[in-house]
């Protein structure tokens, strides 16, 4: 019996994308069974780190990698390597007194809710211009902002931050010149898969990537890849050592599961799954578009800012609106998830999608008439 069933949970279509709060992604069968294969023994857990981190590396084409427990957990992580490389003391026996020394510096434009662990390790955020184009932020705006306790400077790699930062490329020579670490979120900058090394390529010394999202890992992991030397050090802060590491485990199954996502991702044919997301926005605008409920648009990139496309369904009928197509979608069997934005219309985001369920999305919102759903 399926699991949901047993529990009285129904599943649902995933229109909206990689969300985390949707379950993120759907793993692969092979990637199922990488997980099963580490689960049904036992293995020295450092010994396993060592060999699939090496590994995950030299597939991305990087100096070093390392699989943590999430995206948020390996910025954590990633801080306290920064915090530990700044003092020149392991982490586990830095005082309070001497993390709060450290700051981090960051953009307001790329405050998010993932950075509050920042404030979580103790150390102090160092916010940098506005978020808006009014005043735009220069290389001397970087450089005089750095001071003695700059352990790192956290960079958001997305769709959705607002203007006002430095692109990485006029970062990364100033942040070297002061000898300060660049942390690159790049949670969900996959596709496209060439992020996997361009952050680092670009001068990133650590690049942070959630397992859950499109890499179709385990949803609890997640991939930093990047400088070495920082890893190293996040290698001995982390899993299974005691003090944050052991907060922060890390599974077998887990770093099996993403071990085997990752091969899958280098291996798969992303021109023919960008394709296959063009179909399914051609297939909605061909059955919804103009028939007196929706207006259907591309719409690219995604609010994530990944090379995929979406379709918006803007509703046209004035009987209908965003919230209450929303709604009708959700209350439907099975339910629906599609998000807004707070426009007049839907978006529908192939990217979560599998074979068939276009088709039910279409026939779905078909009972959606202008003169009122059937
Ligand atoms: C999703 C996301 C995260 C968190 O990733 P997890 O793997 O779920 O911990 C962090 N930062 C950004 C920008 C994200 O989009």
């Amino acid at each position: 019996m399926d699991i949901y069933d047993e529990l009285g949970v129904k599943p649902v279509i995933n229109a909206a994308g990689t969300y985390t709060v949707l379950g993120g992604s759907r793993m692969s069968e092979e990637t199922l069974e990488a997980m099963n294969s580490a689960a049904r023994n036992f293995v020295p857990i450092r010994e396993f780190q060592k060999a699939a981190h090496q590994a995950i590396a030299k597939l991305t084409k990087n100096e070093a990698a390392y699989v943590s427990n999430g995206a948020a957990a390996g910025l954590y992580l990633a801080i306290a390597a920064c915090i530990e490389q700044k003092l020149g003391k392991p982490f586990y026996y830095l005082t309070p007194e001497e993390i709060a020394s450290c700051n981090v510096l960051l953009f307001k434009a790329h405050r998010n809710p993932y950075d509050l662990v920042i404030g979580h390790l103790g150390a102090r955020y160092r916010e940098l211009s506005f978020p808006n184009r009014i005043f735009p932020p220069t290389e001397a705006d970087l450089e005089y902002a750095i001071d003695e306790g700059t352990a790192a400077i956290y960079f958001a790699a997305s769709g959705w931050v607002a203007p006002g930062f430095l692109p990485l490329e006029e970062l990364v020579p100033i942040a070297r010149a002061k000898g300060v670490p660049v942390l690159v979120d790049a949670a969900a900058q996959l596709p496209p898969v060439e992020n996997l090394w361009r952050f680092s390529e670009l001068g990133a010394d650590l690049t942070l990537f959630s397992g859950g999202k499109d890499l179709r890992g385990p949803q609890a992991s997640g991939l930093m890849v990047g400088c070495k030397a920082l890893l190293d050090r996040v290698t001995a802060i982390g899993f299974p050592h005691y003090g944050i590491g052991r907060m922060l485990k890390v599974s077998r199954e887990e770093i099996a599961g993403l071990y085997a996502a990752i091969k899958q991702y280098l291996a798969m044919d992303h021109g023919a799954r960008y394709d296959w997301c063009e179909a399914q926005i051609a297939a909605l605008r061909e059955a919804l578009d103009g028939k007196g409920v929706f207006t259907v648009r591309r719409s690219f990139p995604n609010e994530a800012g990944q090379p995929i496309a979406r379709a918006f369904l803007e509703i046209v009928h004035p009987r209908y609106t965003a919230a209450s197509v929303r709604d009708f979608l959700l209350k439907g069997n099975p339910p629906i998830y599609a998000y807004s934005e707070d426009l007049p219309g839907i978006f529908i985001n192939p990217m979560s999608l599998k074979a068939g369920e276009t088709d039910l999305i279409i026939k779905r919102l078909q009972r959606l008439k202008p003169g009122g759903a059937d």
